[in-house]
Formats: C-alpha cells, structure tokens, sequence
C-alpha cells in the first residue's frame, strides 16, 4: 500500500496575465512572418517555453544587432531600454513590443517622476532585465538602484526632499515593505506609486504560497532559477515555515523529500505552464495516497490585449 499524502495546490498560480500574453505574441508572430522570428532575451523565465518556442520557430538572442535586420524582433515581457526599440529602428526592423503592461505602467511612472524633476530610487535586483529596461528608460544616472533596508538607509539623494521610488513587479511583498518603510522614515515626503508596482500577479501567488507553507512540510514550486517571481516564491515558502524546493519540472523533484512528508504543497511561478503542475502530481501519485486539495486565496480576471498588428 502507497503511503497517504495530501497535496495542497496553491491558487492563484502559473502563468500571469503578462507572461500569456508574451507568449501569444510570439506565438502569432511566427504565424503571421513565419520562422525565424528573434526574440529579445527569454521571452519569459522558463525554460520549457522557451524551448517549446525554439521548436516553433523563434531564436532567441541577448541583443536587437545579434538578429538579422530583415526578420521581426520581439522585445520580452520584462521590458527593454529605450535604445532597443531605437535600434531596432535605426536598422529598419519590424519590432513587437511583449513588455508587460504593468510593467510598461512603472516606466510611464519613472518618466512621470524625471519630468517633475525628481530623484528615483528603483527597488530591484541588480542585473535583472526588467531593472535593466526600467533604467534604461531614462538618461544615465537619473535612476538610483537600492537592493536592500541597508541600501535604503545608506542612500544619500542630492535633495532629500525631493525623490520618488518605483520598483520591480516581482519583489517579495514583504521585504519591499520594510525597504519602502526605510525609505519613508529617512524621506517622508517621498513620492510613491499610485498603486503598487508589485504587480497582482506576484501578490496574489506570495499570499496563497503562505496559505499553503503554512500548513505544509515541503512545498514544491515549479518554474526556473532565472525566474525572480518563482525564486521569490520559494522564498516565502521558507518563510513561512514550509522545505521550499524550486524545480523546473517533475524530473527536478527527488523523492527523498518527501520520506515521512504528510502533507506537501506545489505552486508554479507566473512564468510556469499547468502542465508542468500536472506533470509533478502525476511523480508524486506513482509513489503516494494522494488527496488533491485546492487552497483558494483570490481569483484574477486580469487579461491583456495583444498589440493591433496580431490581434
Ligand atoms: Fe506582468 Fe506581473 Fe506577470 Fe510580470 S509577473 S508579466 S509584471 S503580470
């Protein structure tokens, strides 16, 4: 007889509104231009779609000059410096932009705090492509990374009285909060965001993997190790008191976890297929009693249009 073990599956998770929608384009694109269609950096973090897409037909490079000029280029859904798109054009080539719009909307933000004469403090993780994209949208040195509650308290702005924050969607909601806080007592007319720039997608899936460590002894998260979302998961997992393991797939998952486990609980970052969820139950069921129980913490109808020329 297979020893029992409940399966707590976190809701909301797996793919955002953003990261469909990213996949859509380039989805149509090779549809509409047929292949090669380049792509801009993964398209998303995951390495399963990024593959599924390479045998599509899309070719994934780092820079707009590595892609040939006669063949459409797609911007990820993380965002791009303001020079990819003038590259791209420069070089006359049909470009589709899958920047998230959440994302887009803290680059509208950023742009709005530089015009009003504003220092910015970017809250992010130095070196990922979507700070890379959101400081790029403005001239060098207009924009200040902080990383860390350390940071926050070290910064020193030319006018204190005068700075703005913005920050990564894929932060840990809670760690921000203590920066944010950091920030507020030090500068406490600093300019805010009208609403969060952590975007739902990260919130919701943070708030129910904390529904569902707290209740569980291993929690398994699907997505990659380049995915901020999914690591940020893992995280909070830990956090909350739950053995968070992060696995690209069923084949990540080493059994040994789950000697003497009762009661285990899987969630997949926004950049995550279903598929991927199905894949790690069906392991778990080959060696386990398993009874399937859904914790639902919030429900999104979040869906975002594609650009005219596909839709
Ligand atoms: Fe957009 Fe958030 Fe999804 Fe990133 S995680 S693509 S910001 S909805």
């Amino acid at each position: 007889m297979k020893p029992a073990l409940t399966v707590l599956l976190a809701t909301p998770r797996g793919f955002c509104a953003g990261v469909d929608r990213a996949i859509q384009i380039v989805e149509r694109a090779i549809e509409k231009y047929g292949a090669p269609v380049y792509v801009r950096h993964e398209i998303v973090h995951n390495r399963h779609v990024v593959e599924r897409l390479k045998a599509m037909g899309a070719v994934f490079v780092e820079e707009v000059g590595e892609a040939p000029a006669d063949r459409p280029i797609i911007f990820s859904a993380h965002g791009v410096p303001k020079s990819a798109p003038a590259e791209a054009r420069s070089r006359r080539m049909l470009y589709l932009d899958a920047t998230c719009p959440l994302v887009s909307k803290v680059h509208v933000e950023a742009q709005r705090h530089y015009d009003a004469g504003r220092e910015i403090v970017l809250i992010g993780h130095a070196g990922h492509p979507e700070v890379v994209g959101t400081m790029g949208q403005l001239p060098e040195g207009a924009v200040q990374l902080i990383e860390t509650v350390e940071d926050a308290r070290t910064f020193t702005p030319r006018d204190p009285s005068n700075v703005a924050f913005v920050t990564q969607t894929t932060l840990s909601v809670d760690d921000t909060a203590e920066i944010v806080d950091a920030l507020r007592a030090r500068f406490p007319q600093i300019a805010a965001p009208h609403k969060e720039d952590i975007c739902y997608a990260t919130t919701n899936r943070q708030e129910a993997v904390k529904a569902v460590a707290a209740r569980s002894e291993v929690l398994l998260v699907l997505g990659s190790a380049n995915s901020s979302n999914s690591v940020r998961l893992a995280e909070v997992g830990r956090r909350s008191g739950a053995r968070a393991y992060l696995i690209d797939d069923a084949d990540g998952l080493d059994l040994a976890w789950l000697d003497g486990v009762r009661t285990v609980g899987v969630t997949a970052g926004a950049s995550a297929p279903e598929v991927l969820v199905e894949g790690v139950i069906d392991r778990i069921r080959e060696s386990f009693d398993v009874t399937l129980d859904e914790v639902d913490t919030a429900r999104e109808t979040v869906s975002f249009k594609l650009p005219r020329v596909l839709a």
